[in-house]
């Protein structure tokens, strides 16, 4: 006998229970509390049936794990949640392991199963929803569509990733991208927040994940769509810095690189966990063409809005509005996809970390939100004169040996006075090295 076959015979008596072997181990839990629900992920080392009741006096929820073992004690839940107080575990028989969730309140679960997916093997995912803070959202929201259309400037903020999907990681600090990026938007929220006429929408919050079909939903009847990452360069490759802004496409990417940005963003569903069989078919397929093609013009519009601030922070990685088939850009509002830098780039890595960079990125997209105001408010029909005048951007020219004044205003197409004006100049005198502003148009079309 060869030695593989004895080796494989001694395991097989040392295991006199042989359906041990074919019994699926539940190998660890993970909770996620959202607003309105907690998610309960637990990792499985195959597929099987389950069985989910709930229990009330006091409320509790029971999961039946058919052939299945425990692979070893469960670790204790967080106290994060509002819905969930305490979990249990043990076996029964038959070849069952009987889970009971103590809960807080009552709520209503949501359970289905996952095939492997990024780093993850199967998963059994128990979403458990406050019954009454969801027909109060219901709603909230019924009263929202049915008010009149308001004057206000909506911004849909979403922060990328979230819960069991935490996008790139940094290779210096293990940074993870859903972290920094709810910082960024934070940020940004609050700015928004402060802006009279303006309102923020958070995708997320906190740190759950939400299906790239809910995250877009949530921008319906806002004004604009701001999706906020931090990615890793394809491949590990780590000198690529700086940030870029992406939009929809409706034909292929205008770069590799966006291609494979969008196809890495839109296996987040696959690792975040989402029951696929509630997603229904794409927007794309809802909006016509004419529409689409429309609404992707004014987010490349809305991101050359952007640029010149974020240029401001710190170098881009692309000048232009690059585009490819994201799917949580496949909204009717004007979206944009901004990756504020590269997790996988060291010195990027450390830059996303800093509470001074997270809040200089958030200024300046919302600079660049103040910009498209105007002109997006108007898309609306809300008259011109009730929105604020454009926001000024500035391009940089530093003064070398033979300019004059006279002629860099001539180069920038902008007159004297203006140069002197934004610049704080008397007369034309300048000296080589000076950085001047110079004011770019502000209406384009
Ligand atoms: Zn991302």
């Amino acid at each position: 006998m060869r030695p593989a076959r004895v080796f494989f015979l001694l395991i097989l008596l040392a295991f006199p229970v042989s359906c041990w072997a074919r019994l699926v181990s539940v190998e660890n839990v993970r909770m996620w509390p959202a607003p309105d629900y907690t998610r309960l992920v637990f990792d499985l080392s195959g597929s099987l049936n389950y069985r989910l009741f709930m229990l009330k006096d006091p409320y509790r929820v029971v999961i039946d794990l058919h052939n299945a073992r425990l692979g070893g004690p469960l670790p204790r839940l967080g106290s994060g949640s509002a819905i969930v107080s305490d979990m249990r575990s043990g076996p029964r028989a038959n070849h069952t392991v009987r889970i009971v969730v103590d809960l807080k309140i009552d709520a209503q679960p949501r359970s289905f199963l996952l095939k492997p997916a990024g780093p993850y093997g199967h998963r059994l995912v128990v979403d458990l929803y406050d019954a009454a803070k969801a027909a109060r959202e219901r709603a909230r929201l019924r009263a929202q569509a049915a008010a009149p259309p308001s004057r206000e400037f909506v911004v849909v903020i979403d922060p990328g990733h979230g819960g069991d999907d935490p996008g790139a990681t940094g290779h210096l600090y293990g940074t993870q991208e859903k972290t920094v990026v709810l910082a960024i938007a934070r940020d940004l929220d609050r700015l928004v927040a402060a802006q009279p006429g303006m309102k923020a929408i958070m995708t997320r919050t906190g740190d759950y994940y939400v299906p790239l079909v809910t995250r877009r939903r949530m921008a319906k009847g806002a004004d604009v769509f701001i999706s906020i990452h931090a990615d890793s360069m394809p491949g590990r490759i780590v000198d690529a810095h700086g940030a870029s802004v992406y939009a929809l496409s409706e034909k292929g990417a205008t770069s590799a690189l966006a291609r494979a940005l969008a196809s890495d963003e839109n296996e987040s569903d696959w690792i975040g966990g989402v029951n696929l069989n509630n997603v229904e078919s794409g927007v794309g397929q809802v909006l016509g063409d004419l529409t689409k093609s429309a609404t992707i013009a004014d987010s490349v519009r809305l991101g050359d809005d952007m640029l010149p601030y974020l240029r401001g922070v710190a170098p881009l990685h692309s000048n232009k509005v690059e585009q490819a088939g994201f799917v949580v850009l496949e909204s009717p509002v004007p979206s944009v996809l901004i990756e504020t830098g590269f997790i996988s780039n060291p010195a990027d890595e450390r830059k996303l970390r800093s509470k001074r960079f997270q809040e200089r990125t958030a200024r300046a997209i919302f600079d660049g939100l103040e910009r498209a105001e105007p002109w997006l408010l108007a898309r609306r029909g809300v008259p011109i004169r009730t929105a604020r005048a454009p926001k000024p951007v500035f391009d940089q020219y530093v003064v070398r040996p033979g300019d004059t004044l006279t002629a860099i205003a001539q180069r920038h197409d902008v007159s004297v006075t203006a140069l002197r004006d934004v610049n704080g100049l008397r007369g034309s005198n300048i000296r080589i090295g000076l950085r001047l502003r110079i004011p770019v148009p502000g209406d384009r079309g």
